[in-house]
């Protein structure tokens, strides 16, 4: 075996003797210090002190702790020992009166010495303090307040607040105007005390898109209108999935609501605990809106996009509010899903019975399907009944919300007790032919409160696909929303 070291030449890895171009001495030549310090170099002298504990290690390490403490507490001064140090002679006198009349204390005192801070003969006293020739303040609209009250509140009079309110609504409707909402009002100077001040200006933000400002022009108000330019370009956040795809989309500078929509969107599309490992990447488009005046407020999520290796989900929310895929395809989520794969073999109503050969009502479906199919629960709900029931064989009944009951029968195996809690789509049991039966299949039943309805006239979860203008529409969309480039908040 070879190496080559830093000098580049070849030696026999067996016996080397060099090693960073440093000596390897043999130990029997080490002198005393330097086996010292190899001692202290290699040992831990702080050993974790909950690991291992009463080994060797822990007390050596206990030990040094100790040591430690004892040395700390020898070097201390003690408890109740003084300090020695000086202590400067208090103040009197002269100096203590000046140094008084400088500190804050003689303010509560009344400044006795009056030496820099009384008021001298040359000061006469006011009848009463004069006013401030304007106030400026702001208001804050509260929650079911109105602009009305906010401006008598700031103490405007019963008639600059009607015209003002006038004015106003003239431009904006008034409900329009957002909680929160800060008003920048100044009040003007008044003949006296008795009345109301004038009301001089005031501005706020009528809209996002639309500031307001009422300014006194001689005895009445003058409102202007300010137009805001607003950029309405949706923001995307794209980043790589990693251990979490919550954590990294709020990292991504998404709010939570935003970031739950989104999860929400792809959870009702893909299996996310499977399909999305930590090299994964998303891409969440939402709609944003962008003052020119600095402001930016988000609105709904628009787009949900993972990408896995070549494999891509892109989810675009539409008018109907439903998200699609890219395709222009969605999944409907209906009350229902169907129990098993397989065929109906024989619906609900009046049929020839097939064991008993005589007509007689079929109160459920007959699904055909192998024997061992797993069956799945129609909807959510709770085991109500899970056992041999006479010509039904291996049956089990579930109760969900609504006052709806499904039934299984003939199963094979079941895979549930009474009273458990089954959610849509869990298998509760087995495809088989027990009880009155030709062959392998599923009866199923449904009950709406109590009486057998048609299971066909339940809602199921079904495809749809847009078509048409809509299609194209929505195509467009989808366009616009990937040529948007990723940006940062
Ligand atoms: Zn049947």
């Amino acid at each position: 075996m070879f190496q080559r070291n830093d000098h580049g030449l070849d030696q026999a890895g067996g016996t080397a003797t060099m090693s960073f171009g440093r000596a390897i001495v043999p130990a029997a030549e080490l002198s005393p210090l330097d086996r010292v310090r190899i001692f202290i170099a290699r040992t831990d002298w702080a050993p974790d002190l909950g690991a291992q504990i009463g080994s060797p290690t822990w007390w050596r390490g206990a030990a040094t702790c100790a040591a430690l403490c004892a040395l700390g507490y020898a070097l201390s001064p003690g408890f109740n020992r003084t300090v020695i140090g000086d202590v400067p002679a208090p103040l009197s006198g002269q100096q203590w009166e000046e140094a008084r009349a400088q500190s804050i204390g003689p303010l509560a005192w009344g400044g006795n010495t009056g030496q820099h801070m009384a008021a001298t003969d040359l000061v006469a006293p006011l009848s009463e303090a004069p006013e401030r020739p304007r106030v400026e303040l702001v208001a804050t609209l509260g929650q079911g307040d109105g602009i009305a009250n906010v401006l008598q509140r700031a103490g405007v009079s019963k008639t600059d607040t009607d015209s003002a309110v006038r004015m106003i609504s003239g431009a904006i409707a008034l409900g329009e105007v957002k909680p929160g909402t800060r008003l920048d009002v100044t009040l003007g100077r008044r003949p006296d005390k008795t009345v109301a001040r004038p009301l001089e200006a005031l501005t706020f933000r009528a809209r996002f898109d639309l500031a307001l400002s009422l300014a006194r022009a001689g005895n009445g108000l003058t409102l202007a209108r300010h137009e805001i330019a607003i950029d309405r370009t949706p923001l995307r956040l794209e980043g790589l999935v990693g251990q979490s795809l919550y954590r990294s989309a709020r990292a991504s500078g998404a709010s939570p609501k935003i970031v739950e929509s989104f999860i929400k969107a792809l959870a009702a599309h893909i299996n996310i605990g499977r399909d999305v490992g930590p090299a994964a990447t998303f891409t969440l488009t939402m709609a944003q809106e962008r003052a020119a005046t600095g402001e930016v407020r988000f609105g709904d999520l628009l787009f949900a996009g993972v990408t896995q290796g070549n494999r891509k989900t892109q989810l675009v929310k539409w008018d109907d509010g439903q998200w699609y895929e890219a395709s222009g395809q969605t999944e409907h989520k209906g009350m229902m899903g169907m129990p098993v794969a397989g065929h109906i073999t024989s619906g609900f109503g009046m049929r020839m019975h097939p064991l008993l050969g005589f007509m007689r009502m079929h109160k459920g479906m007959d699904i055909g399907a192998p024997w061992g199919t797993p069956i799945h629960a129609a909807m959510d709900g709770v085991v109500q009944f899970a056992g041999r029931s006479a010509g039904y064989g291996n049956f089990v009944k579930l109760a969900s919300a609504g006052g709806i009951g499904t039934g299984y029968g003939h199963m094979s195996r079941i895979a549930v007790r009474g009273g458990q809690h089954v959610s849509q789509g869990e298998v509760i049991g087995y495809v088989g032919s027990t009880g009155m039966s030709t062959g392998p299949h599923l009866h199923w039943e449904v009950w709406k409160n109590g009486i057998s309805v048609n299971p066909r006239n339940m809602s199921f979860s079904s495809v749809s696909q847009l078509s048409g203008d809509a299609l194209r529409q929505f195509k467009a969309k989808v366009a616009w929303l990937l040529s948007i480039k990723p940006g940062a908040h």
